[in-house]
């Protein structure tokens, strides 16, 4: 497996960085965002590193729309929101900060404001909380 010493995505990827997990696949990892726009915001990452979507494999793509899939229908199990955002920055120009490949999930409300990132850090016992019913429900989820 690439690893890149630095890259966070790839510390969590190999247990060496804390995460809140939700499930995985042979090819991704499913997690809470830290600092989440919106309760249940939620990242599904490569387990190896690829820095964006002109890096990954088709086949390993493939598996991120899989696995964003399922946890959308988890999120709207668990959470109910009225909507759910996907989005998947390219480049710091678009607003890339973690620069190895990752799709956002975001719970949405009717009328919310498209926020992308927050400074705002989530309560770890609150993301903890959220992660637990949302990895159940994951389980649950073909
Ligand atoms: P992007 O700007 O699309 O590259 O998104 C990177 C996302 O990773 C941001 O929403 C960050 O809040 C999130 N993030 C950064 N560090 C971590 C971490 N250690 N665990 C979980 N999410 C993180
Ligand atoms: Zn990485």
């Amino acid at each position: 497996m690439s690893d890149h010493n630095d890259c966070i995505f790839c510390m969590i990827s190999r247990g060496a960085a804390p995460s809140h997990r939700l499930g995985e696949d042979q090819h991704t990892l499913s997690i809470m965002d830290i600092f989440p726009v919106a309760p249940g915001h939620s990242l599904v990452i490569t387990k190896e590193h690829y820095e964006n979507i002109f890096e990954v494999p088709p086949e390993v793509l493939a598996a991120v729309a899989r696995a964003s899939r399922r946890l959308a229908l988890a999120i709207r199990s668990e959470l109910k929101p009225a909507g759910i955002g996907l989005f998947q920055l390219n480049g710091s120009a678009a607003g890339q900060t973690v620069f190895h490949y990752h799709q956002h999930l975001i719970p949405r409300a009717a009328g919310d404001a498209l926020k992308l990132h927050t400074r705002v850090p989530g309560v770890d016992e609150e993301l903890r909380a959220i992660s637990v019913r949302l990895a159940e429900q994951l389980a649950a989820v073909s």
